[in-house]
């Protein structure tokens, strides 16, 4: 029998039979895995509440030949407050997309989680703004999947004018106002905009979510990671537009 005890967070369920589940969890110690949750619909099943998405747990799994099935679990963070707020529960919804869709199943994630974990913390127990959290969250996302983006100056000539940047998703990186003609398509940005990028690129994770920004700049910071995404990952994500009809 081998058995794998690994903390992680639920970020896909699917009712299956009568009282299961089927799990796609992000552990700590084995990536993104699916799991059998046995009777864990059941109201006095100990898996209950644990298997739930968003609930962050520590697992005890079987390892099968095709599924990993969940033993037991012991719950470390359940992350209520988003399920109690319809903002926060669909910004947390399109962040667990995200990650679904891109990490590959059994790839080592341990930035990927600890990136989740803190994004998820701060949307729960803060009032401040989901939605910078939420950009924060996939701009440095890129960034730890190997796409971040070239902020340190302009891609192009080097200069380091930060006054007069624009954002080339075709070059990957800013552009100075000289070299803005390399690429007609590249979103100008405010300095306020350029400098936020450079620090959720190049900071400390611990200090991450600690800024604030104007509604312009969160609305310049929004058009770039939906591009970005898109261009990148080849889909469109449309959860966040159903907030829009609010
Ligand atoms: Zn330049």
């Amino acid at each position: 029998m081998s058995y794998v005890k690994t903390d992680g967070i639920i970020i896909k369920e699917v009712n299956t039979g009568e009282a299961d589940r089927i799990v796609t969890i992000l552990t700590k110690n084995r990536g993104k895995i699916s799991a059998f949750a046995k009777n864990s619909r059941r109201p006095r099943s100990n898996l209950v509440a644990g298997t739930q998405i968003m609930c962050y747990s520590n697992f005890v799994l079987f390892k099968g030949r095709d599924m990993y099935t969940i033993s037991s679990c012991d719950v470390l963070e359940p992350f209520y407050g988003l399920r109690c707020d319809v903002f926060k529960l669909t910004y947390s919804a399109h962040i667990l997309e995200l990650v679904n869709d891109i990490i590959q199943e059994e790839q080592p994630a341990v930035k990927t989680l600890q990136l989740l974990l803190n994004t998820l913390h701060f949307i729960d127990k803060t009032d401040r703004s989901s939605e910078l959290f939420t950009r924060i969250f996939e701009l440095r996302f890129l960034s730890i999947l190997g796409y971040a983006p070239y902020v340190g100056g302009c891609i192009n000539c080097g200069s380091l004018e930060t006054d007069k940047m624009s954002f080339s998703f075709k070059k990957c990186g800013f552009l100075c106002n000289s070299c803005t003609i390399e690429d007609i398509n590249a979103q100008a940005l405010s300095i306020g905009a350029a400098k936020a990028i450079y620090y959720i690129i190049h900071c400390n994770i611990k200090d991450l979510f600690s800024f604030e920004v104007s509604d312009s700049v969160l609305e310049e910071l929004s058009r770039v990671t939906k591009r970005f995404i898109k261009d990148r990952f080849d889909k469109d994500y449309k959860k966040l537009d159903f907030l829009k009809s609010l």
